[in-house]
């Protein structure tokens, strides 16, 4: 029998711009809680926010989802992607519009420095769209290795126009 890997948690940021957002939202929510060895352990509510980059684009649909998983972090990654490709997204402008975007933030306390993949995800710290659903999910202690904990950076970080969606 071979030993299976340990569950880790991990925090990964959900963004859409085009088509119908919350919808997107809710289906990539199901995609990722169904994949073979991810368990889904919170939701946050959902934020609107501006864009970052080209602002003559659509206002974002943000959350964030705890999981636990036994995936590795590049192999989470990739099937991410695969949820963003059925989800139509097309890569195209950096920060350009797009159906789906997919993060990860934080994986278990790891620090990662790969060409494609650097967690935690380094504008995590500028971002309120990510910070204010991040805190709804996660504790206000959680350290984000090399940046401090949660609660500091989110005083540090400006609300900038960040809405919570009622749903
Ligand atoms: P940003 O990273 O500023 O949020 P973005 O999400 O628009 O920008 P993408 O075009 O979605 O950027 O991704 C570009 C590349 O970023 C991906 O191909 C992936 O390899 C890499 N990448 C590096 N770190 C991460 C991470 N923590 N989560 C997701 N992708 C990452
Ligand atoms: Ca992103
Ligand atoms: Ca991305």
């Amino acid at each position: 029998m071979t030993p299976s890997n340990p569950w880790f948690e991990a925090y990964i940021g959900l963004g859409s711009n085009l088509g119908d957002p919350i919808h997107t939202i809710a289906s990539a929510r199901l995609a990722i809680a169904g994949l073979a060895d991810v368990e889904e352990i919170a939701f946050s509510p959902l934020y609107g926010s501006r864009p970052v980059g080209p602002q003559d684009q659509p206002d974002y649909v943000n959350a964030v989802m705890r999981i636990k998983t036994r995936l590795s972090a590049p192999n989470l990654l990739k099937q991410l992607q695969g949820i963003e490709n059925a989800h139509g997204r097309v890569r195209s402008v950096r920060w350009g519009a797009r159906t789906l975007d997919l993060d990860i933030l934080l994986y278990d306390q790891q620090l990662i420095n790969q060409p494609d993949l650097i967690v935690p995800h380094p504008e995590l710290p500028n971002r309120a769209f990510v910070l204010h659903p991040l805190a709804d999910v996660a504790d206000s202690d959680l350290p984000i290795p090399g940046k401090g904990r949660l609660a500091e950076l989110l005083t540090a970080c400006p609300a900038d126009g960040l809405k919570r969606i009622a749903q």
